[in-house]
């Protein structure tokens, strides 16, 4: 999932750092209150403002050579990064609604800020004279050129100004697509028997009204099992509609807003669509790469997504005794006909999967695999958090003792909360100022245990953090998850293997208290044979996504109705458009940082399955984790990502991984 949220376009160019004073202490995150983040912020953007107005007065002659310059602007954004970082995720995460408001705000005046400093001509100006000696401080240069041409430093006056009102409009659509969806307090009613099939355990958490009846919103912890378990159809069905209405159809005309103010963005620099203008500096390069892999992607998995299809309506016409034509299989039935084939085919009950991963033993057991791959510890210690059950590590290298850097864990879920999973690199860090980078990894989980999706998600995310924590790049800016946004998530993506194969899983019961049942060969068949069975499906799905996305941005956006080419494509796959359902209006991705980057998350999978090929037998081979450690989480954002993954591989990645698992024959 969303691993940061960008607020605006030039994010990934602005960075951290510090003064002069080196930071080889634990450094914590500030605790805010609402009434005085107004002011807090006011006088940080003051600040900063200050200080770049100091950096652009210095006399630089043409070659100045680029190392204490850029070392200079890395530490204002640092010191920047200190405030808006901690104010970016409690927009997110913290209890109070009116603390999250004051944050957005802020959030909303910072982005105007970043716009105005990257259309300062003198700061371009400035960084411009200046000459790289090394490679690390070539592509720093660069990507801080890019960072000011993108936003408009090189247009004309007029240009200049209607691209500021754009993006400071984009931001606050943005936010408001994300509270819409976020703050909707919308409950469905269901009766008592419309929850049969669920367990106890799930519905001894409802809420119940004076009929007796249940009340379920739109957290995950609620809406999955429901769909994987509740016996009635109806039920299901108006639960997923509603769900796919929860961003309201105020966020379908925000979506449009959106997508025709990006693809005026694009003209204002001579780009004949979005997707030209913010593919250029990706992995893929431009939409033409893009729609190819997704061709082909496609064109792969559609027979398999049919066959899925049919292998589920047979399942349904033996289990009710019905004829095959009479039994249909629905987006709102699809999820619960997969559990059932899947309980019956395979004896995998995924509630049942909880006992095997207690949510602590699983965080325990995930410290432990980490700590022996990357030699590095995990010690708790007591901060200041937002909520009492965040909790706090320290991460030490385990060889030299040194600190590395800050773990924070939000796990379960609560009102007001975001309400997916995901990591914000709050900090990052630097060699040269030895600041230490901070992630904060927010997920909604279950209280008592993992069902092995969950257990996945959970490993993923932590591949996020160790990204953040284990950077070791010379510019904050530079650090950790700051990578082309069509490899971001391949660390992470490589990271989800360890929690399907039973070298890793099986010490997962080391860690268990009470005891617990230890996953043996028998259940890794069955769980590998489970995922193999749902390919189809979840890559067209996958697909769907990636090609909706590129579809709103291409040169003819302003005709584009984001509802329409949402049903028109919906309606070729294998399950069809639901009426009435609203898909659009609650896609956070292409909105909160991921628009024409949806791909990315298939297009890195190629990379970490590439990766992953270099572990071989043994995914606990500490050698390859240091040599990994090195080549890529240390690396950041220093070097173009293709770059590093040839680094590590020692040749040219390849998509043949990629295109064996999306085809269930991956060993
Ligand atoms: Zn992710």
């Amino acid at each position: 999932m969303k691993r940061f949220k960008l607020t605006t376009l030039c994010m990934l160019s602005m960075g951290m750092g510090q003064w002069a004073f080196a930071e080889t202490e634990r450094s914590t995150l500030p605790k805010f209150q609402a009434k005085d983040i107004p002011t807090q912020c006011d006088a940080k953007i003051a600040d900063v403002k200050t200080k770049l107005a100091e950096f652009a007065k210095v006399k630089l002659k043409n070659n100045a050579p680029a190392g204490a310059v850029l070392a200079k602007w890395d530490q204002i954004f640092a010191e920047f990064e200190d405030f808006y970082g901690p104010i970016n995720l409690a927009s997110n995460v913290d209890p109070s609604a009116d603390l999250r408001k004051a944050a957005e705000d802020c959030e909303v005046k910072i982005s105007q800020f970043q716009t105005e400093v990257y259309q300062d001509g003198k700061l371009y100006q400035q960084i411009k004279k200046t000459k790289a000696s090394d490679e690390i401080d070539r592509k720093y240069r660069q990507d801080i050129l890019d960072g000011f041409e993108d936003t408009g430093v090189q247009l004309p006056a007029e240009k200049q100004a209607r691209l500021k009102v754009i993006l400071d409009e984009l931001t606050k659509i943005q936010q408001e697509y994300a509270r819409n969806i976020r703050d909707n307090p919308e409950k469905l009613e269901f009766t008592p028997a419309e929850l049969k099939g669920l367990p106890e355990s799930y519905i001894a958490n409802l809420k119940k009204n004076e009929k007796g009846n249940y009340l379920l919103g739109f957290d995950y912890p609620e809406y999955r099992p429901f769909m994987e378990l509740a016996d009635s159809d109806d039920a299901r069905k108006r639960y997923q509609i509603a769900y796919t209405r929860r961003g309201t159809e105020k966020n379908l005309v925000l979506l449009k807003q959106a997508i025709d103010l990006r693809h005026e963005l694009a003209q204002l620099f001579g780009k004949a669509s979005y997707a030209d203008w913010a593919l250029k500096n990706r992995m893929a390069k431009n939409p033409e790469t893009v729609n190819k892999f997704l061709n082909e992607v496609h064109s792969t998995v559609a027979p398999l997504e049919k066959k899925e299809v049919q292998t589920l309506r047979e399942f349904k016409a033996k289990t009710l005794n019905i004829p095959v034509e009479k039994a249909e299989i629905n987006r709102w039935s699809e999820g619960y006909w997969s559990e059932k084939l899947r309980q019956e085919k395979y004896k995998i009950d995924q509630e049942k999967m909880r006992e095997y991963f207690p949510t602590q033993a699983s965080q325990d057991w995930l410290f432990a695999i980490s700590s022996n791959l990357y030699g590095i510890e995990f010690k708790p210690a007591k901060v200041d958090v937002w909520q009492d059950e965040v909790e706090y590590y320290d991460v030490t290298d385990r060889k030299t003792g040194q600190l590395l850097g800050g773990l924070y864990i939000d796990k379960f879920p609560r009102e007001g909360k975001y309400g997916h999973a995901a990591v914000w690199g709050v900090k990052g860090g630097s060699t040269l100022t030895q600041r230490k980078p901070i992630s904060a990894l927010v997920t909604n989980f279950n209280r008592k245990g993992l069902n092995s999706d969950e257990l996945e998600t959970f490993v993923h995310e932590f591949g996020h953090a160790l990204h953040g924590i284990l950077s070791n790049t010379r510019y904050a800016s530079q650090s950790g998850t700051s990578v082309e946004r069509d490899f971001v998530e391949a660390p992470s993506q490589m990271y989800e293997e360890w929690a399907r194969r039973k070298e890793t899983l099986s010490t997962l019961a080391d860690y268990c208290k009470p005891v617990c049942p230890r996953v043996d060969d028998e259940l890794i068949g069955k769980l590998k044979a489970v995922k193999n069975y749902g390919r189809g499906l979840f890559y067209s799905r996958q697909t769907l996504y990636a090609q909706y996305d590129m579809a709103l941005h291409t040169a003819d956006a302003l005709k584009t109705q984001p509802l329409d080419v949402w049903k028109k494509l919906e309606n070729q796959t294998a399950l069809g458009y639901v009426p009435t359902t609203e898909f659009p209006g609650q896609f956070g991705h292409i909105m909160g940082g991921y628009q024409v980057g949806y791909y990315g998350y298939m297009w890195s999978e190629v990379m970490a399955l590439d990766m992953l090929s270099a572990f071989g037998d043994n995914l606990n081979n500490p050698e390859v984790g240091a040599r990994y450690r090195k080549a890529i989480l240390s690396q950041g954002g220093q070097k173009k990502a293709e770059q590093l993954v040839v680094d590590f591989l020692g040749r040219e990645p390849d998509n043949k991984a990629f295109f064996q698992e999306i085809t269930g024959q991956r060993d």
